[in-house]
């Protein structure tokens, strides 16, 4: 006796519907791309009860035939795919024919359509995926589907729902990412008769600032590489803008929104040195790549995506964006000239028979760094009150204030330091850019040091020793579980090799990835953090212009390895305006 039946097809159906259709916020996507697909202008979504008691999309796209209306229900009922090769040039949102029979499974259907070329409307009425009423309306060009009672027929699955709010949001997170990804369209939603969002339509930028918030105009830094055939564009926050929590990371391929935590860590990667850990930037980026080299195939909602070459796009994307950052930051167009002491082999040391080569370079490159100023431009017109007294910008002195910070007057600003960050900058790109073989900056110990592990930790030393070598440690392994500091880079003040070397496995064990190529950057970044080239105690004009100096010799001045602000400017306005 057989045991094996065939499901009845309105099971297979509602089991099919399941995978596309998983609450309210997946109607508005399909019936969304459904939309853009027929090229509307407006598109206006309608909720009540969080979606679960009604969805309706309207739209002003090309609209269907009576013919195209009954038949549009079917499973696998597409005109946007014909033959198989086709699955391989997908240009429009859907094409699975998917959609439109899932939401007709699970809830009950009212359609309304008319073509530009039809002086009448279609109306067609659907319950249990089967057209109970078809009949002629009056309706404008377009298209709206209104979608009732969601899971009526699976008790279980509308059981499943969240509260209304958590509807609520993942349907603004839908809406939210169509409307970026077409910002030439009008997007409104309204809940409840109440107007959530009205998206006018505008350009890509005027569009994020809408849907965010309007100081994000400030926050944009523009990106745009093109690779051959692929392209990729949009814009990034800014590295002191970043959140800690995430919400506000967009990326689309071929202009479908995607999840990739892989695409995800190549910008994060792309902000090295300039971020916080754990804190996450604003990035809408759009890669437009030929239909050929990819499979969106591969999931029946979509937002998965197969590149044929991830790691070309991993590195396309992470250029890109480093260099929109870099072009942004004020320090690479900074014109040093050649002769930074800084840059070549000189110790760090500052102590007194130095002072003499460090006068001499101060003098020349004084005028080269405080020429980026020169240029920025000062808005209140009152500066010429202050003309006179701009003689004084040559003697200018820094101060010391409070320990940590140094004021300095340049041109018409006055720039504060964060000692403690300029410093960790400075050193970050030091060693960041030191010769990983070379030892020329060991200062040998009078003392060796020994430094004792447990078996875990020692096997991170095993792995990460070559790394702090590069950095000027002279330090090897030492019997079982231990190592001898016999050198520390020179010309610093103040290390306590054994707090160093632990805080080095403390970062390699608080990192997560598994990407051995960072280690040395984690090791430079707590080293930079934890090591001082001078003590701020009390700071010498020539310890203070130094530290400036060497500071915008660095490429990235404005923000410590962790991504604070190194300095901040206060021009006259902003001076002014405090009394
Ligand atoms: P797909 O989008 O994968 O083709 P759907 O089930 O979402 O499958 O839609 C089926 C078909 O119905 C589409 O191919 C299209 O021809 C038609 N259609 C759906 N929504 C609209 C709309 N808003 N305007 C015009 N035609 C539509
Ligand atoms: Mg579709």
């Amino acid at each position: 006796m057989s045991i094996i039946i065939q499901l009845p097809k309105s099971v297979a159906n509602q089991i099919a519907a399941g995978e596309v259709i998983q609450r309210p916020s997946s109607i508005i996507k399909e019936l969304i791309e459904n939309s853009i697909d027929a090229n509307s202008k407006n598109i206006k979504v309608i909720i009540k009860d969080a979606g679960k008691q009604s969805v309706t999309v309207i739209d002003d796209g090309v609209g269907m035939t009576k013919e195209d209306a009954l038949k549009c229900f079917g499973r696998h009922s597409t005109s946007k795919l014909s033959k198989t090769e086709d699955l391989f040039k997908i240009k429009t949102m859907g094409f699975r024919g998917e959609a439109l029979a899932s939401i007709a499974a699970v809830s009950e259907i009212i359609l309304k359509t008319k073509v530009e070329s039809e002086k009448i409307g279609q109306q067609v009425v659907l319950r249990d995926s089967k057209i109970v009423e078809q009949k002629e309306i009056s309706f404008q060009n377009g298209t709206s589907i209104n979608a009732k009672n969601l899971f009526y027929n699976i008790p279980a699955r509308r059981n499943f729902l969240k509260s209304n709010n958590l509807e609520i949001k993942y349907i603004i997170d839908e809406f939210i990412r169509c409307a970026i990804a077409n910002p030439k369209i009008s997007f409104s939603l309204i809940n409840e008769e109440a107007e959530m969002y009205n998206f006018k339509s505008s350009n890509l930028k005027k569009r994020i600032i809408s849907v965010f918030k309007k100081n994000y105009e400030k926050n944009l830094i523009e990106c745009e590489e093109k690779y051959g055939a692929i392209t990729i564009n949009g814009f990034v926050g800014k590295p002191e803008n970043t959140k800690k929590t995430r919400g506000e990371q967009f990326i689309y391929v071929n202009n479908r929104f995607i999840k990739s935590p892989y695409l995800n860590h190549a910008i994060i990667n792309s902000y090295e040195g300039m971020i916080e850990e754990k804190k996450f930037p604003f990035y809408v980026l759009f890669v437009s790549i030929n239909t050929d080299l990819i499979d969106v195939n591969i999931h029946p909602t979509k937002t998965e995506i197969k590149f044929e070459d991830e790691k070309l796009i991993y590195n396309l994307v992470k250029s890109t964006v480093k260099k929109s950052l870099e072009k942004f930051n004020i320090s690479p167009s900074i014109n040093f000239n050649a002769d930074i002491n800084f840059k070549e082999n000189i110790s760090f040391q500052i102590g007194s028979n130095e002072n003499k080569i460090i006068q001499n370079n101060y003098s020349n490159k004084k005028k080269d760094w405080e020429k980026i100023f020169e240029n920025v431009k000062v808005e209140n017109s009152d500066k010429m009150l202050f003309e006179n007294t701009s003689s004084i910008d040559n003697e200018n002195k820094p101060v010391q204030f409070l320990e940590n910070f140094i004021f300095k007057q340049v041109g018409e600003k006055l720039l504060i330091f964060n000692h403690k960050y300029c410093q960790q900058r400075i050193l970050y790109e030091k060693f960041k850019n030191s010769n990983i073989k070379s030892f020329t900056n060991t200062q040998q110990n009078l003392f060796p040091q020994y430094i004792e592990f447990n078996q875990s930790d020692f096997k991170i030393i095993q792995e990460i020793i070559d790394d702090i070598k590069s950095i000027g440690f002279d330090i090897d392994f030492f019997g079982k579980n231990s190592v001898v500091v016999n050198g520390i880079p020179n010309g610093l003040d103040d290390i306590n090799e054994k707090e160093m070397i632990e805080s080095f496995v403390e970062e390699i064990k608080n990192n997560h990835s598994d990407i051995k190529s960072e280690n040395r950057d984690l090791i430079i970044k707590s080293f930079s953090k934890k090591a001082k080239i001078v003590n701020n105690k009390s700071l010498s004009q020539v310890e203070m212009n130094l530290i400036i100096d060497r500071l915008f010799a660095c490429k990235n001045s404005k923000y410590s390895p962790d991504g604070k602000q190194n300095y901040i400017e206060l021009g006259i306005d902003k001076v002014e305006n405090l009394f």
